[in-house]
This record gives structure tokens, C-alpha cells and sequence, in this order.
């Protein structure tokens, strides 16, 4: 289990990371979310070791991340450092000894990914020959060339296209099925939302929510609710508890303070015609981000 323990970051006075504290166990996705500057790069780099934590304390098992575990951890660094005069064999035969693996298993584990990547024709190419979203699939094969215990990634969808964002879901769910630890960090919510189970939102470093993706939503009280049918704005708008009505192509979308709310909407609606469609639904993660988001920018 990889343990975030009161993690604090200063840089000479500026705090950058504020008491941070947050658990992985194996098999979980953790998103960390955050705006720019959230402190979600620095908070990869201490659980790297790339940086001194300056208070708080990182474990995996219950054990310092030291050099001595290495090849049990995969990085996707924000900045994309591949070395790009090498081929993609090259890389992966460096990458993968720094992990601890012989010649023999770096190339049979690479042609099994770069074959469900879709990049097998790349092999003997060098890296800046390829364009910015393969050099990324290369980057993220190269991370997890050693089916790592603990897999960081740092904003790993950034530049890629939807198929490819999906190849790149598909693979971490199936790490995480066979009982990785995997955090990744990402401005994207409806990424998150989709495969990620547990989550933490920062702001200036400071957590603003966290826990499980399914409690969040059920505690966050305002709801909304897809309407179709022969009424107009204002007849929604006029319902107590009714904050705001969002007009869709061809239907409306009422946001309400509350559940409670919607047995008022529901009354009314019914006394519309032709009513095609009255479903209650949780509000997105989007949402919720940017209304702790903007709460916390109010304090
Ligand atoms: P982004 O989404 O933009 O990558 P982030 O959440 O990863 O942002 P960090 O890169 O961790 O944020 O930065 C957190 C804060 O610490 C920022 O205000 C940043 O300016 C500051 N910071 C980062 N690195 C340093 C450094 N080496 N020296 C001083 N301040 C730094």
C-alpha cells in the first residue's frame, strides 16, 4: 500500500504542498485532481523520491521509496523525457535495465505492447521521428515495461486523441485488475470520472475533497434533472429550489438545490404535455470540481 502521510512541500518560503494525506492500495486508481499549480507534480516527485518532502512521510509497504525499490515503480513524467536520438528498442533496452530486467524479457514485454499499441512498425525508428502523441504511447509503454507495482502518472493524457485515450484507460484498468497501485494526476474530468475510483482534489496544495467517486457524488446535494417536453424556462425556472435551468438542443437541464427538489419539478412537469423525458442524475465531477474549486478560491 503506497501511504501519503501529512505530506508538507515548501519551496524556500512558499508552500507549495500543505499537509497532504491520502492512501493506494492494490487495485486502486487514485486521482489527483487539481487546477495548474495545485502542487500535483511536486506531489509525484516526493513520492519518487526526486524530492525531500519537508514534513509528512511517503511509504510503499511500510517501507522509505528508496532506490532499492526502483523496479517496482513506473513514472510518466509530466515533461516528456524521452531520449530522442535513440530508437524505440534502444529506449526500452535502457529503460528497462535501469528497472532490473534482462535484454531477453525487455524485448518480448515491448513487442507485446507496441503490437497493442499499434506501434510496432516504430521499433527501429528513432523517437523524434514520431510524432507528439506516439512519442507519448512510447513513453507510457516504456513506464510500464515492468508491470510496476506502483504506476505514477503525471497528466497521461495530455495531446492524446479519444481512440488513444481509450487505449490508454483500457491498459491501466487492466494493470490495476491484476493489482497495481496506480495515481495519476489530470485537469480532464470526464477521464477521471470513467475508470478512476477514488480521488483527491487540490488546491494551493491544500485537499479541498477527497475519497470515493460514488460518495462524492451521492453527498453532494444538488442534483440535476433532464427534462423534454411542451414547457418552457421560466415554467422551471418559477419551482422552489430550482438554481438554474440550462437549455439544451431539445431539452432542458434544471439544477436543483437538493433531491427533495425534484418531487416539486416532477409535480409540475406532469401537468405539461407530450413530457418525453424526466430523469434525476448526479452532477458530474466536473461540476463538483469547479464548485470546490471556486469555493476554495472564495475563502
Ligand atoms: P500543473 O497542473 O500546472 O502541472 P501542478 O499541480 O503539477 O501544476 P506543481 O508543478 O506541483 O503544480 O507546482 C505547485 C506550486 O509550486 C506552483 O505554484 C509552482 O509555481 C511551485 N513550484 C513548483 N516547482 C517549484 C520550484 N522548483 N521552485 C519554486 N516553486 C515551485
Amino acid at each position: 500500500m503506497l501511504k501519503v502521510e501529512n505530506v508538507t512541500k515548501y519551496y524556500g518560503d512558499f508552500l507549495a504542498v500543505d499537509n497532504l494525506s491520502f492512501l493506494v492500495k492494490p487495485g486502486e486508481i487514485f486521482g489527483l485532481l487539481g487546477v495548474n499549480g495545485a502542487g500535483k507534480t511536486t506531489t509525484f516527485r516526493m513520492i519518487m523520491g526526486l524530492l525531500d518532502c519537508s514534513e509528512g512521510k511517503i511509504t510503499l509497504d511500510n517501507k522509505p521509496i528508496d532506490y532499492s525499490v526502483t523496479d517496482k515503480i513506473g513514472f510518466l513524467t509530466e515533461e516528456r523525457s524521452l531520449l530522442t536520438k535513440l530508437t524505440v528498442r534502444q529506449q526500452a533496452i535502457f529503460y528497462g535495465r535501469l528497472k532490473g530486467m534482462n535484454e531477453k524479457d525487455i524485448l518480448k514485454r515491448l513487442d507485446e505492447l507496441l503490437e497493442k499499441f499499434g506501434v510496432l512498425e516504430y521499433k527501429d525508428k528513432k523517437i523524434k521521428e514520431l510524432s507528439k502523441g506516439n512519442q507519448q504511447k512510447i513513453q507510457f509503454i516504456l513506464a510500464i515495461i515492468n508491470k510496476p507495482k506502483l504506476l505514477i502518472l503525471d497528466e497521461p493524457f495530455s495531446g492524446l486523441d479519444p481512440f488513444n485515450v481509450e487505449l490508454f484507460k483500457n491498459e491501466i484498468t487492466e494493470m490495476s485488475k491484476e493489482g497495481s497501485m496506480i495515481i495519476f494526476s489530470s485537469h480532464r474530468m470526464e477521464h477521471v470520472e470513467l475508470f478512476c475510483k477514488k480521488l483527491a482534489i487540490i488546491m494551493k496544495g491544500k485537499t479541498v475533497l477527497s475519497g470515493d467517486l460514488k460518495e462524492i457524488k451521492e453527498q453532494y446535494r444538488k442534483k440535476n434533472i433532464f427534462v423534454k417536453g411542451d414547457l418552457t424556462k421560466k415554467d422551471l425556472l418559477d419551482i422552489d429550489g430550482v438554481i438554474d435551468v440550462v437549455e439544451h438542443a431539445d431539452e432542458y437541464e434544471v439544477k436543483i438545490e437538493n433531491i427533495d427538489v425534484s418531487q416539486r419539478v416532477f409535480k409540475e412537469v406532469s401537468k405539461h404535455k407530450n413530457i418525453m423525458k424526466f430523469v434525476v442524475e448526479e452532477p458530474s465531477l466536473n461540476e463538483i470540481f469547479i464548485a470546490k474549486v471556486g469555493e476554495s478560491y472564495d475563502k
